[in-house]
């Protein structure tokens, strides 16, 4: 039996231990809600753990508590998967970030050939592992942020309407939209990151990473202009998977 948890707050949201449950019976998972790090290496040793989930807010304040993050979950700046190695009397924790392919995993399906420019909204842990999967995607993109000052690549919500009108029939309009920011998510489920859905249609992929609820009133909005929408399900049950993979190592 592999034992694992998750470690986040708040939690109420999260799907990840019904889903072992029900797919994985063979792994024991645990959702513990912790205000800080500081009491992490205790839990991971009194649960005699063999690998966890991080979640909001710690994806990315987790590095500094390993002792090894792989290239790719250091490059994204966000962990999401931990395995836990036993070894001479030394426990050994290992980042990885399992997010950003099963994002790409579940964004490909969908792709066509128009789909080449992208915006990722929102500028954290999820946004950049989303940034890392469109780079080996080969596809152009640009987050949005509240305060694109502070961040490369960035463009301010004002920005959007202009850019995304209908008129603009150039390649350099994005087709594909990412919410990488918990705007809509379940209990300010009436909240949306693009309240001005103008030029948004059917020529539009609109991926939310939100799953709960399982269509925000984003996707919603897009859907009723004819774009091709995805929830966050998918992905959520494929990094559980790629999770998973990892500790049975
Ligand atoms: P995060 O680190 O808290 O970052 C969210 C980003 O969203 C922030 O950096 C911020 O960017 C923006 N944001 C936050 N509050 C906002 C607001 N009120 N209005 C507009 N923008 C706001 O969270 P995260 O870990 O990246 O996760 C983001 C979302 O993705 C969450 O809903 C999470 O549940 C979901 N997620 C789903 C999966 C899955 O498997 N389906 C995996 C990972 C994450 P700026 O400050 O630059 O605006």
């Amino acid at each position: 039996m592999i034992q694992a948890g998750l470690i986040g707050t708040p939690l109420g949201h999260s799907a990840s231990a019904a889903y072992f449950a029900q797919h994985h019976p063979d792994c024991r998972y645990r959702a513990h809600e912790m205000a800080s790090l500081e009491g992490l290496r205790q839990w991971v040793e009194e649960e005699r753990l063999d690998g966890f989930n991080v979640t909001i807010p710690y994806k990315r304040a987790i590095i500094k508590h390993l002792d090894a993050v792989d290239d790719t979950a250091r490059r994204i700046g966000a962990v999401n998967c931990v395995r836990v190695q036993r070894t001479e009397g030394r426990t050994i924790l290992t980042g990885y970030n399992t997010d950003y392919q099963a994002f790409a995993e579940t964004l490909q399906p969908m792709l066509q050939p128009w789909h080449r420019k992208a915006l990722v909204l929102g500028t954290g842990g999820a946004a950049q592992a989303v940034s890392y999967a469109l780079q080996k995607l080969g596809i152009d993109h640009t987050f949005v942020s509240r305060t694109p000052e502070t961040h490369p690549n960035a463009i301010g919500y004002d920005q959007l309407p202009s850019l995304l009108l209908p008129t603009n029939h150039s390649t350099l309009q994005p087709t594909i939209i990412i919410n990488a920011t918990p705007v809509g998510m379940w209990p300010n489920t009436e909240e949306t990151p693009m309240p001005d859905m103008q030029g948004i249609g059917p020529q539009h992929l609109c991926y939310d990473l939100i799953y709960n609820p399982e269509k925000t009133r984003w996707l919603h909005e897009a859907a009723q202009r004819g774009a091709t929408t995805c929830n966050g399900t998918a992905m959520l049950h494929r990094q559980a998977d790629l999770s998973l993979a990892r500790w049975r190592v």
